[in-house]
Parts: C-alpha cells; structure tokens; sequence
C-alpha cells in the first residue's frame, strides 16, 4: 500500500450516487433541527370495532411541525 499510482489529468472525485428508491436520508426538522420524530395517524374510522383508514403524518417530537403528509 506505499506505492500510490498517479494518473495523469484524471481521477475525478466520485460522482455522487444516484439517487434510488433505496436511498436512506436523515429526517431532521427544517423548524428546529431535532431529529426526533413521531407519526399520528389523523381522522381514523371506526369499523366493526377496528380502526381503519385515516391519514399518517410525521411530526417533530420537539416542535410538533408536521415533517411529513402520507
Ligand atoms: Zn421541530
């Protein structure tokens, strides 16, 4: 590992990976920073005793700003 090739006019930096259906990113609140979070589901039903359907949101523990509307 002592010998280090050097390449004339070339190695450009890594281009940074495509963005995939994989891709993982930190959820941090534009509000206050905090990387604590929580969903609430909104407006559920009440059916046969289950409930069902409603609408999930991901809000800021810190804040309660809503970080994301499913
Ligand atoms: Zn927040």
């Amino acid at each position: 590992m002592s010998r280090l090739k050097i390449v004339e006019g070339g190695a450009k930096p890594k281009e940074y990976r495509k963005k995939s259906e994989n891709d993982i990113d930190l959820l941090v609140c534009p509000e206050c920073d905090s990387r604590a979070s929580y969903d609430v589901t909104l407006g559920r039903h009440i059916r046969n005793g289950k409930p069902v359907g409603g609408n999930k949101q991901t809000r800021c523990a810190n804040c309660d700003h809503v970080l994301w509307d499913w």
